[in-house]
Protein backbone atom coordinates (compact mmCIF):
# COMPACT_ATOMS: atom_id res chain seq x y z
CA UNK A 1 0.00 0.00 0.00
CA UNK A 2 2.69 2.38 0.41
CA UNK A 3 4.54 1.72 -2.67
CA UNK A 4 1.14 2.40 -4.32
CA UNK A 5 0.86 5.42 -2.96
CA UNK A 6 4.69 6.58 -3.69
CA UNK A 7 3.99 6.25 -7.03
CA UNK A 8 0.37 8.11 -6.84
CA UNK A 9 2.46 10.95 -5.42
CA UNK A 10 4.72 10.79 -8.25
CA UNK A 11 2.37 11.30 -10.71
CA UNK A 12 2.03 14.71 -9.37
CA UNK A 13 5.67 15.38 -9.36
CA UNK A 14 6.16 13.93 -13.10
CA UNK A 15 5.94 16.14 -15.78
CA UNK A 16 2.34 15.38 -16.59
CA UNK A 17 1.43 13.70 -20.51
CA UNK A 18 -0.52 16.47 -22.63
CA UNK A 19 -1.86 15.00 -25.48
CA UNK A 20 -0.45 12.01 -27.20
CA UNK A 21 2.02 10.15 -28.83
CA UNK A 22 1.79 7.87 -31.79
CA UNK A 23 1.48 3.71 -30.59
CA UNK A 24 3.17 1.01 -31.25
CA UNK A 25 1.46 -1.56 -33.54
CA UNK A 26 1.13 -4.07 -31.48
CA UNK A 27 -1.70 -6.34 -32.31
CA UNK A 28 -3.41 -7.91 -29.62
CA UNK A 29 -6.53 -6.76 -27.94
CA UNK A 30 -7.96 -5.53 -30.97
CA UNK A 31 -8.85 -2.53 -32.44
CA UNK A 32 -6.28 0.27 -32.19
CA UNK A 33 -3.12 -1.52 -32.11
CA UNK A 34 -3.20 -2.58 -35.26
CA UNK A 35 -4.56 -0.21 -37.81
CA UNK A 36 -6.21 3.22 -37.64
CA UNK A 37 -7.68 2.94 -40.82
CA UNK A 38 -10.06 0.75 -38.95
CA UNK A 39 -11.35 2.29 -36.29
CA UNK A 40 -15.59 2.12 -36.11
CA UNK A 41 -17.21 4.34 -38.14
CA UNK A 42 -20.07 4.98 -35.15
CA UNK A 43 -19.67 8.56 -33.31
CA UNK A 44 -19.02 8.98 -29.47
CA UNK A 45 -20.40 11.68 -27.85
CA UNK A 46 -18.91 14.94 -28.63
CA UNK A 47 -16.43 16.45 -26.01
CA UNK A 48 -16.90 18.96 -23.65
CA UNK A 49 -15.85 21.61 -21.80
CA UNK A 50 -12.47 21.76 -23.13
CA UNK A 51 -12.36 18.88 -25.00
CA UNK A 52 -12.86 16.31 -21.73
CA UNK A 53 -15.27 13.72 -22.01
CA UNK A 54 -17.80 12.83 -18.94
CA UNK A 55 -18.30 9.45 -19.11
CA UNK A 56 -20.53 7.89 -16.29
CA UNK A 57 -18.73 5.60 -13.83
CA UNK A 58 -20.52 2.34 -12.40
CA UNK A 59 -18.50 0.59 -9.70
CA UNK A 60 -20.77 -2.14 -9.15
CA UNK A 61 -20.09 -4.65 -6.70
CA UNK A 62 -16.97 -7.38 -5.55
CA UNK A 63 -13.78 -6.27 -7.12
CA UNK A 64 -15.63 -3.75 -9.64
CA UNK A 65 -15.06 -0.53 -7.09
CA UNK A 66 -11.03 -1.21 -6.72
CA UNK A 67 -10.57 -2.00 -9.82
CA UNK A 68 -12.51 0.95 -11.29
CA UNK A 69 -10.22 3.42 -8.69
CA UNK A 70 -7.28 1.81 -10.51
CA UNK A 71 -8.35 2.68 -14.27
CA UNK A 72 -9.09 6.40 -12.60
CA UNK A 73 -5.29 6.43 -10.98
CA UNK A 74 -4.02 5.41 -14.35
CA UNK A 75 -6.57 7.89 -16.22
CA UNK A 76 -5.51 10.81 -14.13
CA UNK A 77 -1.67 9.83 -14.14
CA UNK A 78 -1.49 9.43 -17.85
CA UNK A 79 -3.35 13.08 -17.79
CA UNK A 80 -6.49 11.10 -19.89
CA UNK A 81 -8.98 14.30 -20.83
CA UNK A 82 -12.43 12.69 -19.29
CA UNK A 83 -14.02 12.92 -16.05
CA UNK A 84 -16.04 10.33 -14.31
CA UNK A 85 -19.74 10.86 -13.17
CA UNK A 86 -19.76 8.19 -10.84
CA UNK A 87 -23.41 6.42 -10.20
CA UNK A 88 -23.82 3.92 -7.06
CA UNK A 89 -26.25 0.83 -7.85
CA UNK A 90 -27.39 -1.01 -4.63
CA UNK A 91 -28.01 -4.27 -6.08
CA UNK A 92 -29.88 -4.90 -2.62
CA UNK A 93 -32.70 -2.34 -3.22
CA UNK A 94 -35.37 -3.49 -5.05
CA UNK A 95 -36.74 -0.41 -5.95
CA UNK A 96 -35.24 0.38 -9.52
CA UNK A 97 -34.66 3.81 -8.71
CA UNK A 98 -30.63 3.50 -8.52
CA UNK A 99 -30.68 2.21 -11.67
CA UNK A 100 -32.59 4.41 -13.58
CA UNK A 101 -30.65 6.90 -12.54
CA UNK A 102 -27.15 5.21 -13.81
CA UNK A 103 -29.38 4.53 -17.22
CA UNK A 104 -30.36 8.55 -16.95
CA UNK A 105 -26.60 9.28 -16.76
CA UNK A 106 -25.51 6.73 -19.40
CA UNK A 107 -27.92 9.02 -21.65
CA UNK A 108 -26.58 12.39 -20.87
CA UNK A 109 -23.21 11.20 -21.16
CA UNK A 110 -23.35 8.24 -23.94
CA UNK A 111 -20.84 6.31 -22.42
CA UNK A 112 -19.90 4.37 -18.93
CA UNK A 113 -17.60 2.20 -17.59
CA UNK A 114 -19.03 -0.37 -15.36
CA UNK A 115 -17.75 -2.98 -12.83
CA UNK A 116 -20.76 -6.34 -12.38
CA UNK A 117 -23.91 -5.44 -10.13
CA UNK A 118 -24.53 -8.41 -8.34
CA UNK A 119 -27.63 -10.39 -9.00
CA UNK A 120 -28.95 -12.08 -6.00
CA UNK A 121 -30.90 -14.63 -6.57
CA UNK A 122 -33.06 -14.78 -3.73
CA UNK A 123 -34.26 -11.62 -4.25
CA UNK A 124 -38.49 -11.41 -5.78
CA UNK A 125 -38.30 -13.34 -9.52
CA UNK A 126 -39.50 -9.57 -9.70
CA UNK A 127 -36.27 -8.08 -9.00
CA UNK A 128 -34.78 -8.03 -12.51
CA UNK A 129 -31.02 -8.40 -13.19
CA UNK A 130 -29.41 -4.49 -13.10
CA UNK A 131 -26.85 -5.44 -15.86
CA UNK A 132 -29.81 -6.69 -17.95
CA UNK A 133 -32.07 -3.79 -17.31
CA UNK A 134 -28.75 -1.41 -18.46
CA UNK A 135 -28.17 -3.11 -21.90
CA UNK A 136 -32.35 -3.10 -22.36
CA UNK A 137 -32.98 -0.04 -21.51
CA UNK A 138 -30.50 1.65 -23.73
CA UNK A 139 -30.50 -0.76 -26.28
CA UNK A 140 -27.15 -2.09 -26.62
CA UNK A 141 -27.53 -4.99 -28.86
CA UNK A 142 -24.37 -6.21 -29.88
CA UNK A 143 -22.10 -7.32 -26.94
CA UNK A 144 -18.19 -7.47 -28.40
CA UNK A 145 -15.16 -9.32 -27.12
CA UNK A 146 -11.68 -10.12 -28.33
CA UNK A 147 -9.66 -13.51 -26.60
CA UNK A 148 -6.17 -13.33 -28.17
CA UNK A 149 -3.45 -15.36 -26.74
CA UNK A 150 -1.27 -13.81 -24.28
CA UNK A 151 2.50 -15.02 -24.70
CA UNK A 152 3.63 -14.28 -21.52
CA UNK A 153 0.49 -16.34 -19.86
CA UNK A 154 0.75 -19.87 -19.52
CA UNK A 155 -2.43 -22.24 -21.28
CA UNK A 156 -3.11 -24.96 -22.61
CA UNK A 157 -3.56 -24.14 -26.32
CA UNK A 158 -1.86 -21.25 -28.25
CA UNK A 159 -2.48 -18.76 -30.68
CA UNK A 160 -5.89 -17.94 -30.26
CA UNK A 161 -7.75 -14.93 -31.58
CA UNK A 162 -11.50 -14.94 -31.93
CA UNK A 163 -14.12 -12.33 -31.72
CA UNK A 164 -17.42 -13.22 -30.24
CA UNK A 165 -19.88 -11.17 -31.16
CA UNK A 166 -23.07 -12.00 -29.13
CA UNK A 167 -26.82 -10.55 -29.11
CA UNK A 168 -27.10 -8.70 -25.71
CA UNK A 169 -30.68 -7.92 -25.44
CA UNK A 170 -33.35 -10.44 -26.15
CA UNK A 171 -32.76 -14.45 -26.56
CA UNK A 172 -32.77 -16.59 -23.20
CA UNK A 173 -32.56 -12.78 -21.49
CA UNK A 174 -36.00 -11.50 -21.63
CA UNK A 175 -36.78 -12.18 -17.83
CA UNK A 176 -39.80 -13.10 -19.03
CA UNK A 177 -41.10 -16.33 -17.08
CA UNK A 178 -43.98 -17.47 -15.37
CA UNK A 179 -45.52 -20.59 -13.30
CA UNK A 180 -48.68 -21.48 -15.49
CA UNK A 181 -49.51 -24.08 -12.90
CA UNK A 182 -47.82 -25.09 -9.79
CA UNK A 183 -44.44 -26.50 -10.89
CA UNK A 184 -44.91 -25.70 -14.76
CA UNK A 185 -42.44 -22.61 -15.11
CA UNK A 186 -41.99 -21.10 -19.01
CA UNK A 187 -39.29 -18.88 -19.49
CA UNK A 188 -39.65 -17.07 -22.66
CA UNK A 189 -36.43 -16.95 -25.61
CA UNK A 190 -37.20 -14.19 -27.84
CA UNK A 191 -35.69 -14.19 -31.18
CA UNK A 192 -36.73 -11.10 -33.36
CA UNK A 193 -35.71 -10.99 -37.01
CA UNK A 194 -34.92 -7.27 -36.66
CA UNK A 195 -32.47 -7.69 -33.97
CA UNK A 196 -31.10 -11.08 -35.27
CA UNK A 197 -30.44 -9.22 -38.58
CA UNK A 198 -28.75 -6.12 -37.10
CA UNK A 199 -26.20 -8.30 -34.89
CA UNK A 200 -25.38 -10.16 -37.79
CA UNK A 201 -24.86 -7.44 -39.64
CA UNK A 202 -22.63 -5.83 -36.88
CA UNK A 203 -20.74 -9.11 -36.75
CA UNK A 204 -20.18 -9.21 -40.94
CA UNK A 205 -18.94 -5.20 -40.94
CA UNK A 206 -16.33 -5.97 -37.82
CA UNK A 207 -15.27 -8.91 -39.70
CA UNK A 208 -14.92 -6.86 -43.07
CA UNK A 209 -13.77 -3.83 -40.89
CA UNK A 210 -10.34 -6.54 -39.20
CA UNK A 211 -9.78 -8.14 -41.83
CA UNK A 212 -10.83 -11.45 -40.72
CA UNK A 213 -12.09 -14.27 -43.08
CA UNK A 214 -15.04 -16.19 -41.61
CA UNK A 215 -18.03 -15.93 -39.45
CA UNK A 216 -19.35 -18.85 -37.67
CA UNK A 217 -23.13 -18.76 -36.49
CA UNK A 218 -23.22 -20.52 -33.36
CA UNK A 219 -27.20 -21.87 -32.60
CA UNK A 220 -29.03 -24.90 -31.79
CA UNK A 221 -31.56 -24.56 -34.66
CA UNK A 222 -31.77 -28.62 -34.50
CA UNK A 223 -33.89 -28.00 -31.68
CA UNK A 224 -35.23 -24.78 -31.24
CA UNK A 225 -36.17 -24.85 -34.84
CA UNK A 226 -37.88 -21.99 -35.18
CA UNK A 227 -35.94 -19.41 -32.65
CA UNK A 228 -32.31 -20.49 -33.83
CA UNK A 229 -33.84 -21.42 -36.95
CA UNK A 230 -34.84 -17.83 -37.48
CA UNK A 231 -31.22 -16.53 -35.95
CA UNK A 232 -29.73 -18.81 -38.29
CA UNK A 233 -31.72 -17.83 -41.06
CA UNK A 234 -30.85 -14.04 -40.88
CA UNK A 235 -27.40 -14.97 -40.32
CA UNK A 236 -27.52 -16.82 -43.79
CA UNK A 237 -29.38 -13.89 -45.28
CA UNK A 238 -26.69 -10.96 -44.30
CA UNK A 239 -24.04 -13.46 -45.37
CA UNK A 240 -24.67 -13.50 -48.59
CA UNK A 241 -24.23 -9.50 -48.99
CA UNK A 242 -20.69 -10.01 -47.79
CA UNK A 243 -19.07 -13.01 -50.01
CA UNK A 244 -15.56 -12.01 -49.51
CA UNK A 245 -16.85 -13.60 -45.88
CA UNK A 246 -16.89 -17.25 -45.37
CA UNK A 247 -20.03 -18.08 -43.71
CA UNK A 248 -20.31 -21.39 -41.54
CA UNK A 249 -22.56 -22.58 -38.92
CA UNK A 250 -21.98 -24.78 -36.10
CA UNK A 251 -24.57 -26.14 -33.13
CA UNK A 252 -23.71 -24.28 -29.96
CA UNK A 253 -22.79 -28.28 -27.88
CA UNK A 254 -20.74 -29.04 -30.45
CA UNK A 255 -18.84 -25.42 -30.61
CA UNK A 256 -17.95 -25.83 -26.93
CA UNK A 257 -16.19 -29.14 -27.78
CA UNK A 258 -14.85 -27.69 -30.78
CA UNK A 259 -13.35 -24.64 -28.30
CA UNK A 260 -11.88 -26.40 -26.05
CA UNK A 261 -10.04 -29.39 -28.28
CA UNK A 262 -9.07 -26.80 -31.66
CA UNK A 263 -9.87 -22.95 -30.55
CA UNK A 264 -7.55 -21.69 -33.21
CA UNK A 265 -10.28 -23.25 -36.00
CA UNK A 266 -12.54 -20.29 -35.04
CA UNK A 267 -12.42 -16.58 -36.41
CA UNK A 268 -15.39 -14.44 -36.00
CA UNK A 269 -18.17 -15.90 -34.15
CA UNK A 270 -22.16 -14.74 -34.05
CA UNK A 271 -24.67 -15.86 -31.40
CA UNK A 272 -27.69 -15.36 -29.19
CA UNK A 273 -27.23 -14.05 -25.89
CA UNK A 274 -27.20 -17.12 -23.91
CA UNK A 275 -24.50 -19.16 -26.08
CA UNK A 276 -22.55 -16.09 -26.07
CA UNK A 277 -22.96 -16.20 -22.15
CA UNK A 278 -21.41 -19.19 -22.22
CA UNK A 279 -18.76 -18.91 -25.14
CA UNK A 280 -17.37 -16.28 -24.06
CA UNK A 281 -16.63 -17.73 -20.31
CA UNK A 282 -15.13 -20.57 -22.42
CA UNK A 283 -13.24 -18.09 -25.06
CA UNK A 284 -11.80 -16.12 -21.95
CA UNK A 285 -10.58 -19.09 -19.49
CA UNK A 286 -8.99 -20.41 -23.04
CA UNK A 287 -6.45 -17.28 -23.18
CA UNK A 288 -5.94 -17.06 -19.28
CA UNK A 289 -9.26 -16.54 -17.34
CA UNK A 290 -11.77 -13.88 -16.66
CA UNK A 291 -9.00 -10.62 -15.18
CA UNK A 292 -7.51 -11.03 -18.68
CA UNK A 293 -10.26 -9.68 -21.48
CA UNK A 294 -12.36 -6.43 -21.90
CA UNK A 295 -15.60 -6.65 -23.04
CA UNK A 296 -17.61 -4.11 -24.84
CA UNK A 297 -21.69 -2.96 -25.44
CA UNK A 298 -22.60 -1.32 -28.66
CA UNK A 299 -26.20 0.56 -29.24
CA UNK A 300 -26.57 2.81 -32.14
CA UNK A 301 -26.66 5.56 -29.24
CA UNK A 302 -24.58 4.36 -26.52
CA UNK A 303 -21.98 2.45 -25.31
CA UNK A 304 -20.65 0.71 -21.71
CA UNK A 305 -17.57 -0.96 -21.21
CA UNK A 306 -16.51 -3.32 -18.87
CA UNK A 307 -14.81 -7.13 -18.49
CA UNK A 308 -15.87 -9.35 -20.77
CA UNK A 309 -17.04 -12.36 -18.73
CA UNK A 310 -18.64 -9.55 -15.99
CA UNK A 311 -17.35 -11.08 -13.13
CA UNK A 312 -18.20 -9.84 -9.47
CA UNK A 313 -15.59 -11.59 -8.32
CA UNK A 314 -17.21 -11.30 -4.51
CA UNK A 315 -14.89 -14.03 -2.92
CA UNK A 316 -11.79 -11.82 -3.44
CA UNK A 317 -13.01 -8.32 -3.38
CA UNK A 318 -10.82 -5.80 -0.83
CA UNK A 319 -7.82 -8.40 -0.98
CA UNK A 320 -5.59 -6.74 -3.64
CA UNK A 321 -5.13 -10.12 -5.59
CA UNK A 322 -7.86 -9.23 -8.35
CA UNK A 323 -6.39 -8.88 -12.12
CA UNK A 324 -6.99 -5.35 -13.17
CA UNK A 325 -5.67 -6.02 -16.52
CA UNK A 326 -9.52 -6.97 -17.89
CA UNK A 327 -10.82 -3.74 -16.83
CA UNK A 328 -8.06 -1.13 -17.22
CA UNK A 329 -8.20 -3.23 -21.06
CA UNK A 330 -12.06 -1.92 -21.20
CA UNK A 331 -11.12 1.44 -20.26
CA UNK A 332 -8.77 1.41 -23.68
CA UNK A 333 -11.53 0.04 -25.84
CA UNK A 334 -13.30 3.11 -24.23
CA UNK A 335 -11.11 5.73 -25.06
CA UNK A 336 -10.79 3.84 -28.30
CA UNK A 337 -14.89 4.80 -28.60
CA UNK A 338 -14.17 8.50 -27.34
CA UNK A 339 -11.65 8.70 -30.41
CA UNK A 340 -8.65 9.41 -28.30
CA UNK A 341 -6.67 6.79 -29.34
CA UNK A 342 -3.35 7.88 -28.34
CA UNK A 343 -4.15 7.51 -24.90
CA UNK A 344 -5.84 4.17 -25.48
CA UNK A 345 -2.45 2.54 -27.23
CA UNK A 346 -0.20 4.40 -24.41
CA UNK A 347 -1.68 2.53 -21.72
CA UNK A 348 -2.86 -0.40 -23.90
CA UNK A 349 1.04 -0.83 -24.46
CA UNK A 350 1.83 -0.19 -20.94
CA UNK A 351 -0.28 -2.89 -19.70
CA UNK A 352 0.85 -5.37 -22.13
CA UNK A 353 4.57 -4.53 -21.33
CA UNK A 354 3.87 -5.09 -18.05
CA UNK A 355 2.83 -8.44 -18.49
CA UNK A 356 4.94 -9.56 -21.57
CA UNK A 357 8.28 -7.97 -20.81
CA UNK A 358 7.74 -7.41 -17.17
CA UNK A 359 6.36 -10.38 -16.08
CA UNK A 360 4.69 -9.42 -13.12
CA UNK A 361 1.24 -11.27 -12.39
CA UNK A 362 -1.40 -11.57 -10.31
CA UNK A 363 -2.11 -15.05 -8.76
CA UNK A 364 -4.65 -16.00 -11.28
CA UNK A 365 -2.46 -15.92 -13.93
CA UNK A 366 0.38 -17.85 -11.86
CA UNK A 367 2.00 -15.08 -10.29
CA UNK A 368 3.10 -13.29 -7.13
CA UNK A 369 2.05 -9.98 -7.42
CA UNK A 370 -0.63 -7.96 -6.05
CA UNK A 371 -3.48 -5.58 -8.05
CA UNK A 372 -1.69 -2.27 -6.86
CA UNK A 373 1.74 -3.50 -7.59
CA UNK A 374 0.73 -4.43 -11.00
CA UNK A 375 -1.02 -1.06 -11.41
CA UNK A 376 2.35 1.08 -10.25
CA UNK A 377 4.22 -1.30 -12.69
CA UNK A 378 1.81 -0.27 -16.03
CA UNK A 379 2.25 3.41 -14.50
CA UNK A 380 6.15 3.18 -14.29
CA UNK A 381 5.87 1.65 -17.75
CA UNK A 382 3.99 4.92 -18.92
CA UNK A 383 6.19 7.03 -17.31
CA UNK A 384 9.36 5.45 -18.81
CA UNK A 385 7.81 6.41 -21.95
CA UNK A 386 7.79 10.05 -22.01
CA UNK A 387 5.26 12.92 -22.19
CA UNK A 388 3.15 12.62 -24.88
CA UNK A 389 3.02 15.67 -27.69
CA UNK A 390 -0.45 15.76 -29.27
CA UNK A 391 -3.27 13.54 -29.41
CA UNK A 392 -4.29 13.42 -33.13
P1 LIG B 1 -17.59 -14.87 -6.35
O1 LIG B 1 -18.33 -13.69 -6.96
O2 LIG B 1 -17.96 -15.13 -4.95
O3 LIG B 1 -16.10 -14.82 -6.61
P2 LIG B 1 -18.69 -16.36 -8.52
O4 LIG B 1 -18.81 -17.79 -8.81
O5 LIG B 1 -19.89 -15.49 -8.70
O6 LIG B 1 -18.11 -16.17 -7.06
P3 LIG B 1 -17.44 -14.81 -10.48
O7 LIG B 1 -17.59 -13.44 -9.98
O8 LIG B 1 -18.36 -15.25 -11.55
O9 LIG B 1 -17.48 -15.82 -9.30
O10 LIG B 1 -15.96 -15.08 -10.94
C1 LIG B 1 -15.57 -16.38 -11.37
C2 LIG B 1 -14.21 -16.70 -10.86
O11 LIG B 1 -13.27 -15.84 -11.48
C3 LIG B 1 -14.07 -16.50 -9.36
O12 LIG B 1 -13.22 -17.52 -8.87
C4 LIG B 1 -13.38 -15.15 -9.27
O13 LIG B 1 -12.59 -15.05 -8.11
C5 LIG B 1 -12.51 -15.15 -10.52
N1 LIG B 1 -12.24 -13.80 -11.03
C6 LIG B 1 -13.13 -12.96 -11.59
N2 LIG B 1 -12.55 -11.81 -11.94
C7 LIG B 1 -11.25 -11.91 -11.60
C8 LIG B 1 -10.12 -11.04 -11.68
N3 LIG B 1 -10.22 -9.81 -12.20
N4 LIG B 1 -8.94 -11.48 -11.23
C9 LIG B 1 -8.81 -12.70 -10.71
N5 LIG B 1 -9.83 -13.58 -10.59
C10 LIG B 1 -11.03 -13.19 -11.02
Amino acid sequence: MAAHSAVLSMSKIFNPFWGGRFGNTVKVFGTTLTSHRNRSSRNPPPAKYGGRHTVTLIPGDGIGPDLLNHVREVFRFSCVPVDFEVVHVNSADESEDDINNAIMAIRRNGVALKGNIETIHTMAPSVKSRNNLLRTNLDLYANVMHCQSLPAVQTRHKNIDIMIIRENTEGEYSSLEHESVSGVVECLKIITRTNSLRIADYAFKLAREKGRSRVTAVHKANIMKLGDGLFLQCCREVASGYPDITFDSMIVDNTTMQLVSKPQQFDVMVMPNLYGNVVSNVCAGLVGGPGLVPGANYGLNYAVFETATRNTGKSIAGKNIANPTAMLLAGCMMLDHLKLYDYATMIRNAILSTMNETRLHTADIGGQGTTSEVVQSIMRNIQSKGPLISER
